[in-house]
């Protein structure tokens, strides 16, 4: 299963495997900044949790970007408007 790259640096992450008494642990550890999912007993699940992560925090990115560029298209749609009355 192919590891999204981390949500935080890009780095790349990779799944560690880890023995909890009798358990077989996996988790997803970014080698870069060491940001991780909880330990899962399901290799999957950890992965697809990992994957999931990048893709809420690329939403949130675009949710900012769209956020931030609200108030200057409105700025420039009121310019544009004003500009175009003025013309005719
Ligand atoms: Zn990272």
């Amino acid at each position: 299963m192919k590891l999204e790259k981390c949500p935080c640096c890009l780095g790349e992450a990779e799944l560690a495997r880890m023995m909890v008494g009798d358990t077989e642990m996996w988790q997803v550890t970014c080698s870069s900044c060491g940001l991780s999912t909880e330990l899962d007993d399901d290799q999957t699940f950890s992965a697809e949790r990992w994957n999931l992560r990048l893709e809420r925090s690329k939403l949130k990115m675009w949710v900012t970007l769209l956020a931030s560029l609200l108030p200057f298209l409105v700025v420039t749609a009121f310019l544009g408007g004003s500009f175009m009355g003025l013309r005719l």
